[in-house]
């Protein structure tokens, strides 16, 4: 308007002395276009540049002279543009519209490049439509990185959900912050269910608390841990784990940890079957030999540590050679399984039952005076006559020998109750066999 009313009111020389006056600050505005890291150019009705910045200038690989007048097909040896890049200079220049878009331009001999275009309508004093204003930022390398980064996440998120362990990431106010689907999985609910979940909303309470305690020590010590790891999964089967705890400060600096946690519950299974086979005598089922002494001393202390009485039964099956000699071994094993079934209907539940050897038992009865120790031999040896412990063979009888005694207050281990009863047993065999000696 300023200058429509000069043009107007002033003569030759004053306009001559106006624009010596305006040279100075159109020189600063162009440092200004030049430095300010965007693409500006101005263009004419048919797409000609009017003006051009240098970045516009660099860009093209021309001087300005050489670029007004002409479009940028024209200055970079193209014959026509992206039909979108036209349909918005037409919306522009046409409608008059303010237009903000992503463009790519095929630059020759540079890889394409993206740009955050924003065109506006040029007007003239009486409002006319004559060109466009461009203002393009290169945001290529954004562009890139975005779309490396997407690539990265998708890759990350295939590996996460496909990978055999359940991972997470649990924020210091205890709440899930990511999830993948083996998490979904075990807790039955769908992924965006458990993001922004409190832990405790998900799991058992006892189970929350006693994880939180974990992911807290891993907080505070900033140290990485791992552990076995339980917990019931949405079925409600108890699944174990093996659980790696790391230490997490996202990009806004709050503290979390990443968990990852491997289902080994197959592998506990098995090696909990092979502690139990361990433990046991394959043929009877009850306790072997190593077991009975390790539960053996766990008793005594026990005992000790209660002034409890202890007592023990030592037993060996009468002339069983000669059974394995007149009915075959099979025979004899099914002797050895009854006569274990037989004896546990008569024994308490806190009471060890162990084969000790091959025809040989020992029953520890915690809690148990002499007297009972005796009388519940003698209720065995009693039970082990009328036994058929074969049904095919119902003139097979049995009969054994039992060692009882007691730990004396001045024994020192449990290895001297045992030697006891097992004198006991020796003098029972010597004394005939089917009878209870007390020592
Ligand atoms: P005693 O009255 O003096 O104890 O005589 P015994 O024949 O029972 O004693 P001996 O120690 O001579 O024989 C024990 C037999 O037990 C010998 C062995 O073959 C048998 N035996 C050991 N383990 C097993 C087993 O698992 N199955 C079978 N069928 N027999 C076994
Ligand atoms: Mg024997
Ligand atoms: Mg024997």
């Amino acid at each position: 308007m300023i200058h429509a009313r000069h043009r107007r009111q002033g003569g030759a020389h004053d306009m001559q002395d106006n624009a010596a006056q305006l040279e100075p600050a159109l020189d600063s505005y162009r440092l200004l276009l030049d430095e300010v890291g965007a693409f500006i150019y101005t263009a004419d009705l048919q797409g000609r540049y009017t003006y051009a910045n240098r970045l516009v200038l660099e860009m093209l690989g021309r001087p300005l002279a050489q670029v007004i007048g002409k479009t940028f097909a024209e200055c970079v040896g193209v014959s026509a543009l992206d039909e979108t890049i036209d349909d918005t200079d037409r919306r522009v220049m046409h409608d008059g519209e303010t237009i903000a878009r992503e463009e790519t331009h095929d630059i020759p001999g540079d890889q394409a490049r993206t740009f955050w275009s924003v065109k506006k309508p040029l007007r003239d004093g009486e409002g006319r439509i004559v060109g466009l204003l461009g203002i393009s930022y290169d945001i290529t390398e954004k562009v890139q990185l975005e779309a490396r980064l997407r690539e990265k996440k998708t890759l990350l998120d295939a590996v996460l959900d496909h990978v055999d362990a359940l991972v997470y990431m649990k924020d210091a106010s205890r709440h899930f912050r990511y999830a993948n689907q083996r998490v979904a999985q075990m807790f039955g609910l769908p992924v965006e269910q458990i993001i922004d979940r409190l832990d405790s909303a998900l799991m058992p309470h006892e189970a929350a608390d006693r994880f939180w305690a974990i992911d807290q020590a891993v907080i505070d010590s900033q140290q990485p841990y791992a552990a076995e790891v339980s917990l019931p999964d949405a079925a409600g089967h108890l699944r174990h784990f093996w659980s790696v705890i790391v230490p997490w400060v996202d990009a806004e600096g709050v503290q979390a940890v990443v968990g990852m946690s491997t289902d080994i519950t197959a592998l506990h299974e098995l090696q909990e079957e092979l502690q139990q086979q361990a433990r046991t005598d394959s043929l009877t089922g009850c306790a072997n030999r190593r077991r009975f002494f390790e539960l053996a001393e766990i008793e005594y202390a026990r005992s000790r540590r209660h002034g409890s009485s202890l007592s023990l039964i030592a037993i060996d099956i009468d002339h069983f050679k000669q059974i394995n000699d007149h009915y075959g071994h099979p025979t004899g094993d099914l002797v050895l399984q009854d006569f274990v079934g037989c004896c546990r209907g008569i024994l308490r539940e806190i009471d060890i039952f162990a084969r000790t050897g091959g025809e040989e038992f020992c029953i520890l009865l915690p809690c148990a005076s002499l007297d009972a120790a005796r009388e519940i031999s003698e209720r065995i040896r009693t039970m082990t006559m009328a036994c058929q412990p074969v049904d095919a063979l119902p003139s097979l009888r049995i009969s054994a020998s039992f060692g009882v005694s007691s730990l004396g207050t001045a024994d020192p281990d449990f290895q001297v109750l045992f030697a006891r009863a097992d004198r006991a047993l020796y003098a029972a065999k010597q004394q005939g066999r089917n009878r209870t000696v007390v020592l």
